[in-house]
């Protein structure tokens, strides 16, 4: 596995293969890495002749700064990780690399409605960040296919708005989310959860596997309203729990029963935000 530091050398190499008529794939992530990480790799490979994998814990999409400071770094075993991948590329920035002119007065990016709801409410500014990392670091990979996780669901679309809107030549690709064998979405920031902590957070997809059970046409409040309840009594602090177009993300409160519909989550536990997401409409 090669590893580059700067963008001058990953590009320099990359345009070599490119030349070679090589299909190269991308997959961007903030390091710790755990299976759902691996699991796009793994996709990657099998898709394109050359992967990509990128380590960047980008400054500008974290909203609390603390959040920031706390967000694990594990690169030795993150390293090793790749290694046993068979992952071809590493690119491992610096701040100074990705942003030369400084973390401010970057450019701002209209989002419209995808960031007025759900992340984009609770979250001000995190979607500016994610567009102002994922365009550098798309422009930069210059890859045939990008890879994401449906984990991230409302970030999928943001990205996909970025890609149509910026006229970028990456194909994107979304993966379903891995889940720990209770049910947890797999997430670098479970590393952080205390012993008792991570106990209780299995309760987020025991709600949206709820949530999915109550679907039916008509109002869609008391499922809703339910799943904070339940959250809530087990030490939740909930950001919200809603169900949304699939397509769009409009807020959904009366389902007509054939739209396509997803459960989406965000609470703490403890000082540790968690978000999941569950279509409701056909099997995830
Ligand atoms: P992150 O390092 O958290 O920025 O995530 C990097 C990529 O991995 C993003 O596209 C995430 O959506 C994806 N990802 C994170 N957790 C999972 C998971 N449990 N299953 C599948 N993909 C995931």
């Amino acid at each position: 596995m090669l590893i580059f530091h700067t963008v001058h050398q990953l590009q320099n190499y990359l345009r070599h293969q490119k030349q070679k008529g090589l299909i190269t794939g991308f997959v961007p992530t903030m390091g710790a890495l755990h299976q759902g990480h691996l699991s796009l790799l793994e996709d990657s490979k099998k898709a394109t002749d050359l992967t990509i994998c990128s380590i960047f814990v980008n400054p500008t999409q974290f909203n609390d700064p603390k959040d920031f400071e706390k967000y694990p770094v594990t690169i030795s075993i993150d390293v090793e990780l790749l290694l046993k991948a068979g992952v071809d590329v590493l690119f491992l920035p610096s701040v100074k690399e990705i942003y030369p002119n400084g973390t401010v007065n970057q450019p701002h990016y209209d989002l419209g409605f995808l960031e007025t709801v759900l992340e984009g409410k609770y979250r001000p500014g995190h979607f500016q960040g994610v567009c102002q990392v994922m365009h550098r670091l798309l422009t930069i990979a210059d890859a045939h296919h990008l890879f994401m996780g449906q984990k991230d669901y409302q970030q999928c679309m943001v990205i996909n708005h970025l890609i149509e809107t910026q006229k970028i030549p990456t194909k994107l690709h979304i993966a379903p989310t891995l889940r720990e064998s209770d049910g947890l979405a797999m997430s670098s920031r479970n590393m952080r959860l205390t012993k008792e902590d991570r106990q209780t957070a299995v309760a987020i997809s025991q709600t949206l596997t709820q949530m999915k059970m109550q679907l039916q046409p008509g109002s869609l409040q008391k499922i809703k309203d339910d799943a904070t309840a339940f959250l809530t009594s087990k030490g939740f602090r909930v950001d919200y729990t809603e169900i949304a177009h699939a397509d769009t993300l409009a807020l959904v409160n009366n389902w007509n029963g054939t739209d396509p519909v997803v459960a989406l989550i965000a609470a703490y536990i403890g000082e540790i935000r968690l978000i999941d997401n569950m279509l409701l409409t056909k099997t995830d």
